[in-house]
């Protein structure tokens, strides 16, 4: 597989009209865009860093896994998302060595990439995303 580098890193957040000011006020990070993520029943909104890009999620309602994620953890880094060449390279290579991936089939995720994660218990802990830009 080729990772060509941190595309970004989610934080779960309880509301962005609250805790977005930080990022883009104190930090002065630029705003690239704010989006509802169906499949993931989130809304983001992404900041760009210049290497890398801070993506704050906020849960759409109770059943998506930000709103649990923050029940059981608290608000706080989510996951590390790196971005690969070839997504579906990548998870059967992954799947060969036995890492548990939890999308076979890559979703649809923020800015279009096609996204799938790896399970914290294969990783030591942090839910890592993978995405492949789509051109
Ligand atoms: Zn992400």
């Amino acid at each position: 597989m080729k990772i060509k580098g941190i595309e970004h890193i989610g934080i779960a957040v309880n509301s962005l009209a609250e805790d977005a000011p930080f990022w883009k006020h104190i930090l002065g990070l630029d705003h690239s865009g704010t989006e509802t993520v169906e499949s993931e029943k989130v809304s983001t909104d992404i900041y760009n860093t210049g290497k890398g890009k801070i993506e704050l999620l906020e849960a759409m309602n109770e059943d998506s896994t930000i709103a649990k994620y923050i029940e059981k953890r608290g608000q706080g880094i989510h996951h590390i998302c790196f971005e690969v060449e070839d997504i579906h390279e990548t998870i059967a290579e992954l799947k060969e060595k036995n890492i548990t991936v939890i999308y076979d089939k890559p979703k649809v995720g923020a800015e279009g990439f096609l996204v799938t994660f790896i399970h914290p218990k294969s990783t030591g802990g942090v839910l890592v995303e993978l995405a492949q830009r789509q051109s």
